[in-house]
């Protein structure tokens, strides 16, 4: 049976064969429905400035709400989504979430940033500064307040599409950060050229922090590397106390990790910030008696 339906499986989806590109039809299939029918979310993960305890920012992460499946994450669909030529519109959804859910907190009397992470494909989308401007202006959002998230590879795919997006999207006043800072493939020629403002060191190298000589030796050079050159840097994947003590200690301006909070809904977020910045206890519980 297993045969027959690998065989029926292969003549009707799979032309190399592989059972898993029907899956991946069919999940294409979803993704334009849910593109269709806000089925994508926006959860939010908090970035905390390390020599003033307060929360600086949030950074905006997409889900899927898929009606079947559960909650998604991105590894499940944004190969897709980019294969698919569906980035744009992911992108701009993202973004006009981000803004919208910005704009309501900035109102409360938060002040914080929103950082949003672009594709490969977003890089290479010249119209992208000109949606952004439109979206800032629709929300009302300072561009100041929007710090784009750009991984390594985007700048191997057309590098000079990619600087003028960049270009465009600087000259907007929005900030630009390299996500998963150290993985990619010649970090230090192009951060001599690039116009970028932050430096978003990869999680891999705060592992094992307190116990890799090695690992908090690279911590320390690009903090070192980052103020050199007049950019802010975040270190992200911060899992324990540990670490986030290290970090402080060396002068890290920014983390963000399990530790401090995970990705929340939207509707999650106003609570969890005046849950930690307000001193008094939660209802329900007791005072101390006064002495
Ligand atoms: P990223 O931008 O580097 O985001 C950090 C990822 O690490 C997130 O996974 C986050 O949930 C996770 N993370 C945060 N703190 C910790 C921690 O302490 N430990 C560990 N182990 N993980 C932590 P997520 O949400 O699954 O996103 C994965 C990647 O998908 C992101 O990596 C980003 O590259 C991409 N992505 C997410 N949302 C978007 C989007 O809206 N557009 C685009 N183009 N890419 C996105
Ligand atoms: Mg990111
Ligand atoms: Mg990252
Ligand atoms: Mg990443």
């Amino acid at each position: 049976y297993a045969a027959k339906k690998g065989r029926h499986g292969f003549e009707v989806w799979a032309p190399d064969g592989t059972p898993a590109s029907r899956d991946r039809l069919e999940t294409l299939e979803q993704l334009r429905t849910a593109l269709d029918t806000d089925q994508l979310d926006n959860h939010y993960q908090p970035k905390l400035d390390l020599r003033t305890g307060t929360v600086v920012g949030v950074e905006a992460l997409v889900r899927w709400n898929h009606p079947d499946r559960g909650l998604l994450f991105p590894d499940v669909f944004l190969p897709l989504a980019e294969q698919a030529g569906l980035m744009r519109r992911l992108a701009l959804g993202v973004l006009e979430r981000a803004l919208r859910d910005l704009q309501a907190w900035r109102a409360a009397g938060h002040d914080l940033s929103m950082a949003v992470n672009l594709s490969v494909s977003n890089l290479q989308d010249v119209a992208l500064p000109q949606q952004v401007e439109m979206l800032l202006d629709a929300f009302d959002v300072p561009a100041g307040a929007l710090v784009l998230e750009i991984t390594e590879d985007v700048l191997m795919a057309d590098a000079a599409r990619s600087q003028q997006v960049m270009a465009g999207l600087r000259a907007l006043g929005v900030k630009l950060s390299i996500d998963d800072y150290g993985t990619g493939y010649s970090s230090l020629s192009y951060l001599r050229a690039l116009p970028v403002d932050e430096l978003k060191l990869d999680r891999s190298f705060v592992r094992n922090l307190t116990s890799d000589q090695r690992a908090a030796a690279i911590v320390r050079s690009t903090l070192q590397l980052s103020l050199d050159l007049d950019m802010g840097m975040v270190v992200e994947g911060v899992e324990d106390a540990e670490t986030l003590a290290s970090l402080r200690a060396w002068g890290c301006q920014v983390a963000q990790g399990y530790h401090i909070a995970r990705p929340m809904p939207a509707a999650d977020f106003p609570t969890w910030l005046t849950g930690r910045s307000t001193p008094t206890p939660r209802r329900g519980r007791r005072l101390p008696a006064p002495r």
